[in-house]
């Protein structure tokens, strides 16, 4: 019989919604889903194209694995064999070296239930905060951003809000190709309003850029001092909200101060780019009565990650656009649950329901809730951290889960070798073709999008339920009963006893009751009929609008006031050189999707862009007798990587541009861009600055 299922889109943020079909043989089809809304049946190429990484198990990881030693084959073990296996050494490095020489490295596209209890296993029962998540690689200096400023990582806008404004400031991010339904509301709204304007800042002319009434094509790493330039011109021309500035913020003449120390031609210079495009974007952004800021890993992924948020956050407090229809700042969120990660504590520096370390009482109400006690108050590892510890052998073991860091983190040479010295690596992944199984020693095979149960925040605070809609193939568990076994092998079944998914959320609600992300409303009974947007409180003590936050101007700072922050926009990324005097820039194509685990198996995605590529500046390969198509070395201090030149004026002078997606080797290239990348981070934050590197490009 066919059946019809309702689940949420696995691949970005935008959170959108599909419809299943499952026909009688078991394979599925989808469509968007024209009650949601999100996406109002919309999907973009990679949601249109998800079933087919269902159906296709070829690649799948299907049964338990182990080694006793790297040198030996892995071999199929039971369940049980693999978990009691992964407990033992687990509770010997634990005895012998404390709970500091494990860690958890896990995902944006994690269910919450998962990610819940992967934080409640490591915080509240190994007893230390070494889990953290590949979020901090894309989402950790927005993060900071709005705790510093709205006091909460609190997103304050929604999607409605795009068909409110009338002024669009996208900054480091190519929504068009990244977030593409999102970007189809924009597109939509600008045709049936000509009037707003769309303002794209970005070192690369994308398509975002193209489709937008103002391109600033900034130098990189210049993102703090054009936003400061801006809010000298929004002040200079009386564009400011004086009685927002008076009544609800902190900060203003500090701020005031520090963007008046230069002049809108010094900041020109610095940014390299004319000063009408800055006077033109802050005569739009100040006239505006809907202004919307967006941005994404431009931003977040930078050593200054931190700055380049608080200074574009700025924008919209001292004009007090914020908590009004049309206006506010908007994280877009990469990954599809990052959000719902952060919730739960995703990072190693929180605990769960945005609660602090540093704060005492919030791991009393922790200790309280989960029923345990010495709740460390010690930030774990972060991502780059964790595999810092384990190359210097504080780390013994790593326990990855739905991700690949051998492509994805900075400095992968550097991982790599850290895997390699690692005393136990354990794998929980669905697919073979994870660059990390080669280093395991145990493989825990999970299930994937479709096969399991559980529910996902998406950018505006949505949060959906996706159903299970086949069963996974082999011997695949969901990742919830994969972390239940283990912890009941560790001794602590009777806090690891649930028998559904919703039960695990309906205890994550529960631990949310009196914070500022209450959902303790939220449970899977209603998620089947609609999605909703926290604060979603049970006892519906919270009387604003759930969907666009800070209406009355009262924010979660401990004066309720919002704080503006005065920032320099000096940049301490890797600095150029004779030997290496291009700036590399990383991130997305339109088809692919991370490390292509998923989307580099299906055949439609891959006649977009089929192989990596540098993009290079004609004038820059001229130098370098370079030409298009040309198989080229791109060195940095690093590592080196070999891809075929494209040479295009999209990309400034003294730049270049590699995708981040491919691993390793691909045809007899070394084509992984992180080979190249920066293990500099953000030093709030600790989000790496993927975004600039000095290299050399050069002929094969
Ligand atoms: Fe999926 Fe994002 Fe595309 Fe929507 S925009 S279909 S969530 S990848």
């Amino acid at each position: 019989m066919v059946k019809k299922y309702k689940s949420t889109c696995s691949y970005c943020g935008v959170g959108c919604g599909v419809e299943i079909t499952k026909a009688p043989d078991g394979k599925i089809t989808l469509t968007g889903d024209k009650d949601h809304p999100v996406n109002r049946g919309m999907l973009c190429s990679k949601g249109m194209n998800l079933h087919y990484t269902v159906n296709d198990t070829s690649d799948r990881l299907l049964y338990p694995e182990m080694r006793m030693h790297r040198s030996m084959p892995l071999q199929r073990v039971s369940w049980n064999k693999a978990i009691e296996r992964t407990a033992a050494v687990f509770k010997s490095l634990i005895e012998k070296h404390g709970p500091e020489s494990v860690g958890f490295y896990v995902s944006g596209q994690c269910l919450t239930e998962e990610y819940y209890l992967w934080n409640k296993l490591m915080k509240g029962f190994i007893g230390s905060n070494n889990i953290d998540t590949n979020s901090r690689l894309c989402m950790s200096s927005a993060v900071v951003g709005y705790k510093k400023t709205l006091g909460e990582d609190s997103v304050p806008v929604c999607y409605d809000d795009i068909e409110l404004s009338d002024v669009i400031l996208v900054e480091g991010a190519n929504p068009a190709w990244c977030h593409p339904i999102l970007w189809r509301r924009v597109e939509a709204h600008k045709a049936a309003n000509p009037n707003i304007k769309i303002i794209c800042v970005d070192p690369r002319e994308t398509q975002t850029a193209t489709n937008s009434d103002l391109f600033v094509p900034l130098i990189p790493g210049t993102d703090v001092y054009f936003n400061n330039a801006i809010g000298r011109l929004l002040i200079e021309n009386g564009f400011t909200d004086s009685k927002f500035i008076e009544n609800h913020s902190d900060g203003f003449d500090a701020y005031k101060e520090k963007v008046f120390e230069k002049s809108i031609k010094e900041y020109a210079e610095i940014c390299g780019i004319e000063t009408e495009k800055i006077i033109e974007a802050a005569k739009w952004i100040g006239e505006a009565k809907g202004f919307l800021s967006m941005w994404t890993m431009g931003l977040n992924q930078s050593v200054i990650g931190v700055n380049k948020n608080l200074s574009l956050i700025n924008l919209s407090l001292i004009t007090g656009k914020i908590g009004k229809p049309g206006n506010g700042p908007f994280s877009l969120t990469g990954q599809p649950n990052a959000m719902g990660g952060r919730e739960v504590g995703g990072l190693s520096n929180m605990l769960a329901s945005h609660r602090e370390l540093s704060n005492p009482a919030h791991i009393a109400e922790m200790e309280d809730f989960w029923g345990v006690a010495g709740i460390s108050n010690k930030p774990g590892l972060s991502a780059t951290e964790m595999f810092e510890a384990l190359d210097s052998g504080k780390l013994k073991a790593i326990w990855i889960i739905c991700t690949n860091p051998l492509v994805s983190m900075p400095d992968a040479n550097k991982v790599e070798a850290a895997l390699k010295k690692a005393k136990f690596v354990v794998v929980q992944d669905i697919s073979q073709n994870a660059d990390t199984v080669k280093f395991a020693d145990v493989i825990l095979p999970a299930a994937g999008w479709a096969e399991k149960e559980g529910t996902m925040t998406n950018a505006e605070r949505r949060v959906s339920y996706l159903e299970k809609v086949v069963d996974a193939p082999g011997e695949c568990l969901p990742d919830a009963e994969i972390i239940c076994k283990f912890a009941t092998q560790m001794g602590w079944g009777n806090h690891f006893k649930y028998n559904s998914s919703s039960d695990i959320y309906d205890e994550y609600a529960k631990s949310t009751i009196g914070t500022n992300i209450d959902c303790s409303g939220i449970n899977y009974e209603l998620l089947k009929k609609e999605t909703i947007q926290w604060p979603y409180p049970a006892d519906k003590t919270f009387s604003g609008n759930n969907s666009r936050l800070f209406e009355d101007q009262i924010f979660y700072t401990p004066n309720q006031k919002a704080q503006i922050h005065a920032v320099d926009g000096k940049n301490p990324s890797e600095q150029v050189s004779e030997k290496y005097p291009l700036v590399l820039l990383t991130g997305r194509i339109r088809d692919q999707w991370h490390t292509r685990t998923k989307t580099g198996k299906v055949n439609k995605l891959n006649q977009h862009i089929d192989s990596p590529f540098l993009e290079i500046h004609p004038e820059d390969a001229l130098l370098r007798k370079i030409k298009d198509q040309q198989v080229v070395m791109v060195n940095g201090k690093r590592g080196e990587v070999k891809v075929k030149a494209k040479l295009t004026e999209t990309v400034r002078r003294g730049t270049c541009f590699l995708p981040m997606h491919w691993g390793k080797i691909v045809n007899n290239s070394f084509a992984r861009a992180n080979n190249l990348t920066s293990d500099l981070v953000d030093p709030i934050s600790k989000e790496p600055d993927f975004k600039y590197a000095a290299v050399e490009v050069s002929l094969y």
